[in-house]
């Protein structure tokens, strides 16, 4: 009998550990730290979406089926000509946290380290680099404090702008067992819609969009005039306190003033705050509903500030934890696939980009950062960028006004998509398809939200000549000319280079460090078991960082970061305002959950969800199908009556794609402003006029 392959879920952040026996049957691991043997729907159908419809087989180039060697010289001579004409920044690479970490660290070091240009970037950019920023700016570097086990050691569960219960299920179930097993443990949610997170709350907080700068302020306030301030661990550990203290100081932070501006009622901002004073082991979990916000890096700091002000990090069941949507963002964030991000935690300071170079052997490196996301879409309109190579993502449905980002793919002189389907909207707009292997076929390792680096493992050959996303970008790194630098046989060789960067001439300065590592041999590397990091000189990192006090920066302390709540820059004024986010059963643009048959039952068509007195206001009561729309763009959805959306709202899930409708690309009407630190896209509160069609 054959033995079970121990690999992961591509699905979320979680990162289960997933068991595939000899039959392809899928269960949920036992022996992985993340899930202990837990699995949630989407992880239990996953061997259902093994058979997609229509898979991508074979390279295209111009509609035509082409063998490997040709599609690589294309590529490659497409990208060569195009930096000879027009230098290195015309080119970008838009990659995924759906990569393993061996193909963004190809990625990153072909882009930066040899083409001579950081445009590389992801769609983990529209997800979590809010809490990528307000991390370094705090702690010194990218690096998440706490772990799963804080769960359990919780007293006091914030979970903010996250609906856990459908986004991060088994982390949910955690926290359920957490709580039977410690009926004292409390959970706040805040959260401007109801959702199946908030309904399990002890306290849930509907604020109004966009207000949870303000409430945290006003939290830290409330910190600075009680006993649990921690002015031992401020003065030893922390600075920027007497900033801090001045803008808090604002007649704005009185809790008469936060519960008008948040809409809370005081003895429900009183509750919150009191908890939160009250109990050492307060846990802040975050997710996009902080991130996705003009004022990204600021909400995520907002909420940094208050447990630094109590001490309440690296201890058990103390700590703010970000928590990431897809299955590697937090991979690609340890290569430094984000451009503004150079390398293993490095970014651009020249001592940096000396090390890297060397590290290398390159003389061509990047010189500073590359453009961000959006910043790669405004390229491309004016024609700045003329080769974009988008790997494992939908950017023509995902980005935010994205009927204007499919305008400007469209522009494109030699757009190169690597996918598993050809009918995702952005591999429609492709010169150059590139067939990649997918779940289940590929070899190489992930990252979870817990810093826990594990294998993913193949159990199935690819199918026809579909080849994993490492291969194909060394392949074209090969034909440009770059052999010596990109001579990689398997993940392993990959894994081992990235892992020797992490230490090279390290010294202690980056956390980031699982040089430890790069010694593996081949087989060691097939059989290693999830460990976390940091790894400097340990066979698994600590469960949780920062509890000796010492943080990443370079004077040791961590930093407090004053931010006060801006305007909006569009009003809603009459309008609705447009809340988007996911569902239970399906995973991002649907590209596998959406051919899953049981996945699809729960919501088969696009809906937008509406409080009854919201619709009878707008005389919209006997609507069956509405039209939502403002100056970016419009959709036709299916409206459905919802007590749990606050009045003057509309929720719509982000999944629906031409794939699967012609309605429903709600990203259409989303607003490419954001975040100016982090460049993480403002998708929670867009203004839309809705008409009954
Ligand atoms: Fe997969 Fe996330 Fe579900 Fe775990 S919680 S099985 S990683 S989708």
């Amino acid at each position: 009998m054959t033995a079970s392959i121990h690999t992961t879920c591509p699905y979320c952040g979680v990162g289960c550990g997933v068991k595939i026996d000899g039959q392809g049957a899928v269960t949920g691991d036992q022996l992985h730290p993340a899930n202990r043997g837990a699995l949630c729907v989407k992880g239990m159908a996953l061997g259902e979406s093994q058979t997609l419809p229509n898979r991508l087989l074979y390279p295209r180039v111009d509609g035509r089926q082409l063998d490997w060697p040709e599609a690589i010289a294309t590529v490659a001579t497409g990208f060569a000509e195009i930096i000879k004409r027009h230098g290195p920044q015309a080119v970008a690479f838009y990659g995924s946290g759906q990569m393993l970490t061996e193909d963004y660290y190809v990625a990153n070091k072909l882009m930066k380290g040899f083409i001579g240009s950081a445009n590389i970037d992801t769609n983990s950019r529209l997800c979590m680099s809010s809490a990528v920023a307000a991390h370094q700016r705090a702690f010194g570097e990218d690096a998440v404090p706490a772990g799963y086990e804080d769960l359990a050691e919780a007293e006091l569960v914030v979970m903010v702008g996250a609906n856990s219960a459908w986004t991060h299920p088994v982390l949910f179930r955690r926290l359920e067992q957490a709580r039977a097993a410690n009926p004292a443990q409390r959970w706040i949610v805040i959260d401007p819609r109801g959702t199946a997170t908030s309904q399990q709350a002890d306290l849930h907080l509907q604020i109004k969009p966009g207000s949870d700068l303000l409430l945290f302020n006003g939290l830290a306030r409330r910190i600075l005039d009680s006993a649990s301030m921690d002015r031992a661990f401020i003065e030893q550990h922390v600075t920027g306190f007497a900033e801090l203290s001045l803008t808090l100081g604002g007649s704005e932070y009185r809790t008469d003033k936060v519960a008008e501006a948040t809409g809370l009622t005081i003895a429900e901002l009183n509750r919150f705050y009191q908890a939160f004073l009250d109990t050492p082991k307060t846990l802040t979990l975050f997710c996009m509903g902080i991130n996705q916000s003009e004022q990204g890096t600021d909400n995520a700091g907002a909420i940094i500030n208050c447990h630094l002000l109590t001490g309440r990090i690296g201890k058990p069941g103390a700590a703010p934890f970000s928590l990431t949507g897809q299955p590697n963002a937090m991979g690609g964030r340890e290569v430094g696939g984000l451009a503004n991000q150079l390398a293993a935690h490095m970014d651009f300071a020249p001592g940096n980009r000396d090390k890297v170079a060397r590290f290398w052997g390159s003389d061509r490196l990047a010189p500073g950062p590359g453009l961000k996301a959006m910043e790669m879409i405004d390229a491309l309109e004016r024609g700045d960028i003329k080769a974009l190579w988008v790997m494992g993502s939908n950017p023509a449905v995902s980005l935010p006004d994205s009927a204007r980002a499919r305008r400007a793919l469209e522009k494109c002189e030699l757009l190169v998509v690597s996918d598993i389907s050809p009918n995702t909207d952005t591999a429609r707009l492709a010169r150059v398809l590139l067939p990649a292997a997918g779940w289940g076929e590929k070899d190489g390792t992930v990252t979870n939200s817990a810093r826990t680096i594990s294998r993913q493992r193949p159990f199935k050959p690819a199918p026809g000549a579909a080849r994993p996303d490492w291969w194909a970008i060394c392949q074209v790194a090969q034909a440009m000319g770059f052999e010596q630098a990109f001579g990689f046989d398997s993940p392993a060789a990959i894994f081992r280079e990235h892992a020797a960067l992490s230490g090279f001439e390290n010294g202690g300065e980056r956390l980031f460090d699982i040089s430890a590592l790069s010694g593996l041999s081949d087989e060691q590397y097939q059989q290693m078991t999830p460990r976390s990091w940091p790894l400097a000189g340990r066979e698994t990192g600590p469960a949780r960082l920062f509890g000796d006090g010492h943080f990443a920066t370079p004077d040791g302390k961590a930093r407090l970061h004053p931010a006060s709540p801006r305007e909006r820059s569009e009003p809603a004024g009459a309008r609705l305002l447009l809340n988007t986010g996911r569902l239970r059963d399906q995973w991002h643009t649907m590209s596998r959950t959406g051919h899953v048959a049981r996945l699809m039952a729960a919501t088969s068509e696009p809906q937008a969800q509406i409080n009854p007195s919201t619709l009878s206001r707008g005389g919209l009561d006997q609507a069956l199908l509405l039209q939502l729309h403002n100056e970016r763009g419009h959709t036709l959805l299916r409206v459905v009556a919802d007590e749990s959306i606050p009045p003057g709202q509309v929720f719509v899930p982000m999944h629906w794609s031409g794939e699967f409708s012609s309605g429903g690309r709600v990203n259409d009407l989303v607003s490419a402003r954001g975040c100016p630190t982090s460049g993480q896209p403002a998708f929670k509160q867009n203004p839309v006029q809705v008409v009954a069609v």
